[in-house]
C-alpha cells in the first residue's frame, strides 16, 4: 500500500517521492528520479534512457513511464490515494 509522500514525480505528476533526484523509482510509473524535471524535458535521462517527454508520454497511453516496467507498476487503487496536480506537456 502506497503512501502519501510530498514531492511530485517529473513524470507522472504524482505526489509519489520521499525525496528529489534521489535516485528514487517512483511506484506509480517507475520513473528513476535523476532530479530532472519539465525545464528538461527534451533531454535523455542517464537511468531511464529516454527523454522525460517521451516517458510522460507513455505514462499517459500505458500508465508507466517505459513499456518495459508495464507489469510493476501501481494499481489504480494504489493510486487512488495518492495527491496528482496533472501539468501539461507540450508537444
Ligand atoms: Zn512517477
Amino acid at each position: 500500500m502506497l503512501v502519501d509522500q510530498p514531492h511530485q514525480c517529473p513524470c507522472c505528476d504524482y505526489y509519489s517521492l520521499r525525496e528529489r533526484g534521489a535516485h528514487e523509482i517512483c511506484p506509480v510509473c517507475y520513473w528513476e528520479d535523476d532530479g530532472q524535471d519539465m525545464d528538461r524535458l527534451d533531454e535523455v535521462s542517464g537511468p531511464n534512457h529516454i527523454t522525460l517527454r517521451r516517458a510522460r508520454l507513455n505514462f499517459e497511453r500505458i500508465g508507466a513511464a517505459d513499456p518495459s516496467a508495464e507489469a510493476l507498476v501501481a494499481s489504480a487503487d494504489e493510486r487512488a490515494g495518492l495527491r496528482r496536480e496533472q501539468r501539461a506537456t507540450f508537444n
